[in-house]
């Protein structure tokens, strides 16, 4: 069989799932072409990838490692051109050659060039689900006003969108469904005693038990802020009121989500837990390639176990969807302030306790008008993340035993 090729740009090559998604590229050179490659500041990472693919463009964010990479792939004869910054990325997004655009960069530094390869039409397959947090109308008409196809590659909605009748347009009413149902690990701390919280390291914290995932999401998945933000990302997607998501954990994260109908019938994807699967199924949507995925082995797996979320256990799960009925942009607010919180709590000894109560107090402090266009969400962002540098817990250590006090970002 004949395949047009795909010439693709991969935005945040170097990380979890531009690795996987590279790999996933490597077994089929007949069908893909690596256009572009980009990453924050993982030099060597990405210069083994250029030597691999030979794209045409690389780019990176700092402009005194771009002088440095454009060295280095001169000296290995590399065809690349190596570009910098923000604007090099909303290129290299929308480029004319470039058909699929993998949206891989981790928080709202991945909503420009996101939105850019939705305004020109491509194949947007997204992993960055902060796109869709933090813009979601706006992001949502783009790519319909623009006619791009999206393609879910978190796990749990590329398991809604294959479970979902291949007709679905955006109203679930039509197609008979009743209610989608977001399956979820439950982390790393799904039975640590409570009072053990306050003393939670990093290391501990980006520790999945199923998944080997980028630092911010591992925290995300920990705290299950994750799963709060997959809600509000299931809502975009598939035009789902909150009230119609439902969380559920499944501890081995093997069910990797469900669509129940009407009539009873839920609907389910399962799979070992490798983002390969999501990756290649959306790479090659419609059609079905192999990825080195193993095949599941149920017998060996044993039994699933399925329960109701721990709410009081993970306060950052019920936040999202707060945010999302208090309308407006309080979602915004709140990735900016999470993004801050986990930043500081990986970098800067906030500890874990602190996470949802800086959010929270963010969320009280800032005035979140409705955001409606790119400039609009990048401001609410800035003022709520300088609020979560600020953010010192005054009022609320006095309650928070154990909780370490940890001065404004110098
Ligand atoms: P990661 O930290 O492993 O990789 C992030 C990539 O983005 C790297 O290439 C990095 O160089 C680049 N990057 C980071 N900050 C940047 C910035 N400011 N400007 C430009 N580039 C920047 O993250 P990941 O785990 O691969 O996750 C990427 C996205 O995919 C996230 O939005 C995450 O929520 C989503 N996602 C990941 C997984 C997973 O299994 N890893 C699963 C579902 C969804
Ligand atoms: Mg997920």
């Amino acid at each position: 069989m004949t395949h047009a090729m795909q010439n693709i740009a991969i935005l945040g090559s170097t990380g979890s799932i531009g690795v996987n998604t590279l790999d996933v590229v490597a077994r089929h050179p007949d069908r893909f072409r690596v256009t572009a490659l980009t990453a924050k500041s993982s030099t060597d990472v990405l210069l083994a990838q250029c030597k691999q693919f030979k794209p045409e463009f690389a780019v990176l964010m700092d402009t005194g490692a771009a002088r440095s990479f454009e060295q280095s792939v001169a000296e290995a004869g590399l065809p690349t051109r190596v570009l910098c910054g923000v604007e090099a990325l909303e290129k290299v997004a929308s480029l004319p050659q470039v058909d699929t655009v993998m949206a891989a960069i981790v928080g709202i530094a991945g909503l420009r060039p996101t939105l850019a390869a939705a305004a020109s039409g491509k194949k947007v397959l997204l992993a960055n689900k902060e796109s869709l947090v933090t813009a979601g109308p706006l992001f949502m008409n783009t790519v319909r006003r623009h006619g791009a196809r999206l393609l879910p590659i978190d796990s749990e909605h590329n398991a809604v969108f294959q479970s979902l009748p291949r007709e679905f347009y955006g109203d679930l009413d039509a197609c008979g469904v009743r209610r989608i149902l977001l399956t979820a690990s439950g982390g790393p701390f799904r039975t640590l005693p409570l009072d053990a919280f306050a003393r939670v390291t990093p290391d501990q914290a980006c520790a999945h038990p199923n998944w080997v995932m980028g630092r911010k999401i591992s925290v995300d998945s920990a705290t299950m802020m994750n799963k709060g933000l997959e809600v509000i990302e299931a809502h975009w997607l598939f035009n789902a009121p909150p009230e119609r998501i439902e969380v559920v954990v499944h501890p081995e994260s093997i069910v990797h989500s469900m669509v129940e109908y009407v009539d009873g019938s839920a609907i389910a994807q399962l799979g070992n837990p490798d983002m390969r699967t999501p990756i290649a199924h959306a790479l090659a949507y419609p059609e079905r390639i192999t990825n080195g995925v193993t095949a599941l082995d149920l017998a060996a797996a044993g039994s699933l176990h399925f329960e109701k979320p721990d709410w009081a256990r993970f306060p950052c799960l019920a936040l999202p969807s707060d945010a999302l009925r208090a309308g407006e942009g309080a979602a915004t607010v709140l990735n900016a302030a999470n993004e801050v919180a986990v930043e500081r709590f990986l970098e800067q000894g906030l500890s874990y306790p602190d996470i949802p109560r800086l959010i929270e107090s963010v969320l009280r402090a800032v005035h979140a008008p409705a955001a409606h266009t790119l400039t609009d969400v990048l401001e609410l962002d800035h003022e709520a993340r300088g609020r979560a540098w600020a953010w010192q817990g005054r009022s609320l250590h006095a309650a928070g035993a154990g909780t370490i006090a940890v001065a404004a970002r110098s």
